[in-house]
């Protein structure tokens, strides 16, 4: 059976239990937010001791299903208010699904300022004082960490952004180079994780079997057999992910005029070749680094990337497609050194990429600095992690920034930035971006390919976004990544290898059931903390401006978008 780790700061103990049967059949995003439904009163102070930091692999952590190790990190957010998800490759999820560790709870709140790691065995825990990583950032801290407890583990962590309790803090997670390039990013999740006290987390997984067995394991090889071999025929999979990268969207997105640039201000970049995917890639190939780039063990995509500097020294890894568009594109930078100098800097300090791009865009429209001025940038990120009063401003995200600075133009939805994806453009990811409950997320239900750019018939978009996000709950819940999924066919074949993991069918219609019970209980939570369906809007600005060059307007009715949802909301909406 599995178990959860409850850690209490308050009295500084660690507790394993059995898994309660309400979480049972529950991993990765439906068990976090699950529990914090359950658990977490939604009026609660997000920093205070009654949330909680839930870390959980999906269903299928550590079995032999392809793409299906990554993990959510979930609590009440500090920056949307709401519950949050944010998930993350890396090893860890594999680590813990190996030693059947369900979740880890952090709880309470420390009666000090004392930092702890938090190190776990497959069958201990104890807390040890963080001493002289306080302050470090996270290449430090993995750097350290796998020093002292072995090259094998698995660690998760917070930079000082996370420390200072800043909103826009992240978790980051190694991958298997040891690197701290994979982060729960969105929500301010870091933060939670520092006013818990915790510095990192060491996940052992040494004594444990390498390959978690399903109920029915023959059934189930054959199924990840024929799993794999579909994922390896998809389009995005064969000529494009282990190329490009996501970074081979920079160009797509330029082109449907999607690509927020100079703080959503129009759809395209003038300096785009100089950042497309493709040009990363030659710079990667000149360089020495590594396209084609796995995060763990089980990925047979490989969208990631190794980015060296000029020297050829490893700069930073992965520089991606949201990156470079909030980053590069949304802030008028068009020099791909300088983004991933950025990259690098907020993966050190712990802090998400796109809630950066859009808290650095709104200050340059505000004229705290020049667009395109990415030295600024990079001294304003420097200022992040030393807790100046404008790297306090940045680092608590776009919303606030827009807030401190009186700007109207200010791109999020529940407090939380735009990815970059501009909905006027973009128009089913922007209905996601409106009624996800986990605010503006690209990792909520994004439109994978062209579709949504074709304008279609008048009724039909709204249910796309609603389709997609409801088995984007249902594959963050068993732990696969979103890039090996996408088609009809995936939900066929999740449905028979969680048939054969559990011994017992579970059809497509329960796919659907479950995700659909995981957005409901999300918005039920998010309503209890006081989030109306009021929210659930773009930024006024968006509907009002065009968005050149080709004047787009975000098109979508009112109409359209409830009567998708209506089956997702509560009864009791005003
Ligand atoms: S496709 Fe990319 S994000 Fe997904 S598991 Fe592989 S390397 Fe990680």
């Amino acid at each position: 059976m599995r178990k959860i780790l409850r850690v209490d700061m308050g009295k500084r103990e660690c507790r394993f239990t059995d898994i309660p049967k309400e979480y049972e059949r529950l991993g990765g995003r439906g068990l976090t937010s699950t529990l914090i439904s359950l658990e977490v009163d939604p009026l609660c102070h997000p920093l205070g001791a009654t949330n909680k930091l839930v870390i959980a692999p999906g269903i299928l952590g550590g079995t032999l299903s392809p793409c299906s190790q990554r993990i959510s990190v979930g609590a009440k957010s500090p920056l949307t208010g709401g519950v949050k998800e944010a998930n993350s490759g890396g090893i860890s999820g594999q680590k813990m699904g190996r030693m059947r560790l369900a979740a880890i709870v952090l709880e309470g709140k420390p009666k000090t300022d004392d930092l702890y790691v938090l190190v776990v065995t497959k069958d201990d825990a104890r807390l040890e004082e963080a001493g002289d990583l306080k302050g470090k950032g996270n290449y430090h801290i993995s750097e350290a960490l796998r020093e002292k407890y072995g090259s094998h583990v698995g660690i998760a962590s917070i930079g000082p952004a996370g420390e200072k309790l800043l909103a826009a803090a992240s978790v980051a997670f190694i991958d298997k180079d040891g690197v701290p390039c994979r982060h729960a990013a969105r929500g301010g999740l870091g933060s939670v994780m520092g006013a818990k006290g915790i510095k990192a987390i060491v996940i052992d997984d040494a004594g444990t079997k390498k390959v978690v067995q399903a109920a029915d394991q023959e059934t189930f090889k054959k199924t990840v057999q024929e799993f794999i071999a579909v994922i390896k025929e998809r389009p995005r999979v064969k000529n494009r992910l282990p190329i490009y990268g996501t970074a081979g969207l920079v160009a797509f997105s330029n082109e449907v005029n999607a690509f927020p640039t100079r703080n959503f201000t129009t759809g395209q970049f003038e300096e785009i070749e100089k950042i497309a995917g493709e040009h990363v890639g030659e710079l990667i190939d000149e360089r020495g680094g590594e396209r084609g780039h796995t995060c763990y063990h089980g990925c047979i995509i490989g969208c990631s990337n190794v980015y060296m500097d000029k020297r050829g020294k490893h700069l930073t890894s992965s520089l991606e497609y949201e990156t470079l568009g909030m980053l590069g594109a949304n802030c008028a930078i068009g020099d791909v050194d300088t983004i991933a100098l950025l990259d690098r800097l907020c993966d050190d300090y712990g802090v998400d990429t796109i809630e950066i791009g859009g808290a650095m865009g709104v200050a340059m429209e505000a004229g705290v600095l020049e667009f395109g001025d990415g030295e600024r940038a990079v001294e304003i990120l420097h200022e992040v992690a030393q807790g100046t009063h404008l790297g306090r401003i940045i680092g608590s995200g776009a919303a606030i920034t827009g807030r401190v600075f009186g700007m109207t133009r200010v791109p999020t939805i529940k407090g939380q930035s735009f990815p970059a994806w501009d909905a006027r453009s973009a128009l089913a990811t922007g209905v996601t971006f409106i009624t996800s409950p986990q605010g503006a997320d690209h990792t909520a239900g994004r439109l994978q390919g062209v579709l949504e750019f074709d304008r279609f018939e008048p009724g039909t978009i709204a249910p796309l976004s609603q389709g997609m996000q409801v088995s984007v709950c249902v594959q963050d819940t068993i732990g696969l990544c979103q890039f090996s999924d996408g088609t009809p066919e995936s939900a066929v074949f999740l449905a028979r290898l969680l048939s054969a993991y559990y011994g017992e069918a579970f059809t497509v219609e329960d796919f659907i059931k479950l995700g659909e019970k995981i957005f409901r209980t999300e918005v039920a939570f998010n309503r209890r903390a006081g989030i109306s369906l009021k929210e659930d809007r773009l930024p006024e600005f968006m509907l009002k401006e065009s968005l050149p060059p080709t004047n787009a307007m975000f098109t979508v009715d009112q109409e359209e978008i409830d009567s998708a949802f209506a089956h997702l909301r509560e009864d009791n909406e005003d």
